[in-house]
């Protein structure tokens, strides 16, 4: 995974070296970024894309401020419910949830193509192999807190919501090396106690998503079709089985609508 620097063309943008060490570091880094800048365009053409996806910009210095969306429940000390971030770039932000497809096929594509994701977990079915989740972090990804068994939340009471929440929050703790700082709750349903219980477990934000993913289709939670910036796009951890396609196939056409529309795919964490 290659971080800043960056301008939004993939160009290094480096001053003028200061110092001997200082340009033996830009040139290792420079030549670093070349290959690695050679491997994805490989894999641009291997993974059937007619274009490179974009590179997102610089990440924000500072991240926006964060305030509940219109329509969703708020309170103080409670974490902001998002369906997307505000931003002027033109990124979006993928986000995958569940874990049951453990394909490493999506591992390779990820890595090889350089695209930032998040992956919202549910113990019940990531449990059986968190090692793939592990290695998915180490390459880059991001690990959040998408509850143990997959409840619908309103239909828990306070504490068994905590348990749902807090105990992921452990587990991943523990598994992936880092505490979340999201939670998705399942279906997107929540309520007041759900952003409590969240609260209580060291949640910052609660984000949902505007529009849905899958292998041979978009749902637009708008009606015009079209990503907006800072957008945030749910799709699953699903196999051929359940949704006629790989998970390959779903990043593909992630990639295509994002790239036609002239959208980078960036890390929902470096904003939020
Ligand atoms: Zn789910």
């Amino acid at each position: 995974m290659i971080g800043w620097p960056f301008s939004p063309s993939g160009a290094l943008a480096l001053g003028a070296p200061q110092a001997r060490t200082v340009s033996g570091l830009v040139s290792a880094y420079a030549d670093r970024l070349d290959r690695a800048e050679q491997v994805r365009t490989r894999a641009v053409g291997s993974w059937k894309l007619s274009k490179a996806p974009l590179r997102a910009p610089a990440p924000p210095r500072k991240k926006p401020e964060l305030a509940t969306e219109r329509g969703h429940i708020t309170g103080k000390g409670l974490p902001p419910v998002i369906t997307q971030v505000p931003t002027e770039d033109k990124v979006v932000f993928l986000t995958i949830d569940d874990g049951a497809e453990k394909d490493p096929e999506l591992l390779r594509m990820m890595r090889e193509l350089d695209i930032p994701y998040s992956s919202f977990l549910t113990d019940y079915v990531s449990r059986d192999d968190y090692g793939y989740f592990r290695t998915m972090r180490e390459e880059g990804a991001r690990i959040q807190n998408h509850s143990v068994t997959h409840k619908e939340m309103p239909r828990l009471s306070l504490a068994e919501q905590r348990k749902e929440i807090c105990d992921q929050q452990d587990t991943l703790e523990k598994e992936i090396g880092e505490r979340p700082t999201m939670f998705r709750p399942p279906y997107g349903a929540y309520n007041r106690d759900t952003l409590k219980a969240a609260a209580e477990c060291g949640v910052e934000v609660v984000p949902l998503w505007t529009a849905e993913a899958f292998a041979d289709r978009m749902e637009w939670g708008r009606g015009d079709g079209k990503l907006h910036p800072g957008d945030i796009i749910l799709t699953h951890f699903r196999g051929k089985g359940q949704w006629g396609g790989s998970m390959t196939d779903m990043v593909r056409l992630v990639v295509r609508t994002a790239t036609e529309q002239g959208y980078a795919i960036g890390r929902l964490e470096d904003y939020v």
